[in-house]
């Protein structure tokens, strides 16, 4: 076995006893980056100076006795989050020789439970797509089927984690971005509480949705990827203000005799590709087996879901991305005059989805226009908060396919903005809710002569984390599905 192979928790393990050091592990991972990386395209940018210098220090503070929770771990870092001394670019041109003078607080968080940050993964521009194709460094391939797409937009943070060229990563999910990928790659993702993660640092798309989580390879990794990174943050002032929890520890203390599980009837409809279907009534047979319960709900708003989040999200992109005038930080394209350079310099920094929400946004603002679309989709945002809190009255957990089919073609949807925006279908009704949602590998499929794994998305109550965590563990234990051989 090769050190790349290892996961989080196995890594910082051996790391803290001292079998590898964390320089190793590191020169690993680079080695594997720099095999791998031309063909998979996950990475945008990797200082291999900056990785050794920080797994030296890991190391330093490994002989001096003070490990800390995951110690000498390099991890890939989305290329959304600040990054101090490190270009970060949101995978934009406007972006493309941005290089911040602060850091996120996800990362600072991370650096200081002890991770070593390998590099800056590649993504939708700007967190906007579903299958990494609007990323302005080029699609990320799938490496369980090189023609698919990852799925996105945190499509090479899930396609590094799948192809061992790092053991956990950071993702954002303000649609689905984490959740879709995840189910796309075989792996696990979870994207938690509106609040739980600071959004101080990372690059707005929809502030009111955007949230940080994490990727591994097991759910374990994940849970232990997530405490490393959240808690509360007084520099963002829609963080939640509660400790973080130990999720990693004690996940198999958990009965599934009595959970109630929820299937809401809207989400088992058609459209939905009936072998992911027998893969996921599979996945809920197993818990019925060990004495779960199964309820059928109703979430009756789902439908308004894709919809009011394609107004709601486009109009706080239109906002957010203003800033982006030439004259502050990123690209600069001079004009004859100001009006002029900001046109020149938005025309050729933006690419055409971005655009494109940014033109949907301002148009559902626009006066005359803005109760219709705008007013209307916060109203229904509401209706659709309230199903789930109905919901959770009746049921511990809502269980859903995470996407409607298994990894699609790269090329395949990306000429039809609504079939592209359809694939969200399953995804973003949690989002505009704020609610914690996880997908963890169910199966896999054979699709088009591939084999492609298939992701059981699990929902639960507002900071309902740890409970979630533990049922995706009692899962895992259940499934023992297989990830892509290294
Ligand atoms: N696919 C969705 C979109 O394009 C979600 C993206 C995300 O979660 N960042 O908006």
């Amino acid at each position: 076995m090769e050190l790349y192979e290892l996961g989080l928790k196995e890594a910082a393990t051996k790391i803290k006893n001292k079998e590898i050091s964390s320089t190793e592990l590191t020169k690993s991972l680079l080695d594997r980056i720099e095999a791998r990386n031309g063909e998979i395209n996950a990475y945008v940018t990797v200082d291999r100076d900056i990785a050794l210098e920080m797994a030296q220090s890991s190391d330093t503070r490994i002989k001096e006795g003070n490990p800390r929770l995951i110690e000498g771990v390099p991890l890939g870092i989305k290329d959304l989050f600040c990054t101090k001394g490190v270009r970060t670019t949101a995978c934009s041109h406007i972006l493309d020789n941005f290089i911040p003078p602060y850091e996120s607080t996800v990362t600072t968080n991370l650096w200081n439970a002890g991770g070593v940050l390998l590099g800056k993964t590649n993504m939708d521009e700007f967190a906007m797509g579903s299958s990494n194709e609007s990323s302005y460094f080029g699609a990320v391939k799938n490496p369980w089927d090189l023609s698919r797409t990852p799925g996105g937009s945190s499509g090479g943070s899930a396609a590094a984690v799948a192809d061992y060229q790092c053991a956990a990563s950071t993702g954002s999910d303000t649609g689905g971005s984490i959740r879709q990928p995840a189910s796309f790659t075989g792996t696990v993702g979870i994207k938690p509480t509106y609040g739980r993660c600071s959004r101080f640092g990372m690059v707005a798309f929809a502030s009111s949705l955007d949230q940080a989580g994490a990727f591994a390879r097991n759910v374990e990794d994940a849970a232990l990827m997530l405490r490393s990174m959240s808690g509360y943050d007084e520099k963002d002032s829609t963080s939640a203000d509660r400790p973080i929890e130990n999720y990693d520890e004690k996940l198999d203390q958990f009965d599934i005799k009595g959970l109630k599980i929820g299937l809401p009837k809207e989400y088992f409809v058609d459209g939905l590709d009936p072998k992911v279907k027998e893969i996921i009534d599979q996945s809920i047979k197993n818990f019925t087996d060990q004495g779960a319960e199964v309820v059928e709900i109703s979430l009756p708003h789902t439908k308004y879901a894709v919809p009011a989040y394609y107004i709601v999200a486009p109009a706080e992109a239109a906002a957010n991305l203003a800033r982006y005038d030439g004259m502050r930080y990123g690209l600069r394209v001079e004009g004859d005059n100001l009006m002029d350079t900001y046109m020149k310099t938005r025309t050729e920094g933006f690419g055409m989805e971005v655009k494109r929400r940014i033109m949907i946004g301002n148009y559902t603002l626009s006066s005359g226009y803005y109760d219709a679309y705008y007013t209307k989709a916060q109203r229904v945002r509401a209706l659709i908060t309230k199903d789930f809190v109905d919901a959770f009255e009746q049921v511990d957990v809502i269980f859903t396919p995470t996407t409607p089919t298994p990894a699609f073609k790269i090329g395949g949807k990306v000429e039809d903005p609504v079939q592209m925006y359809l694939n969200d279908i399953f995804t973003v009704a949690t989002s505009l809710a704020g609610l914690p949602g996880l997908s963890v590998p169910a199966g896999k499929m054979g699709f088009e002569g591939a084999n492609l794994p298939v992701g059981l998305q699990m929902i639960g109550p507002a900071f309902s984390e740890r409970q979630l965590l533990r049922t995706a563990y009692a899962h895992e234990q259940m499934t023992k599905f297989e990830p892509l051989k290294a």
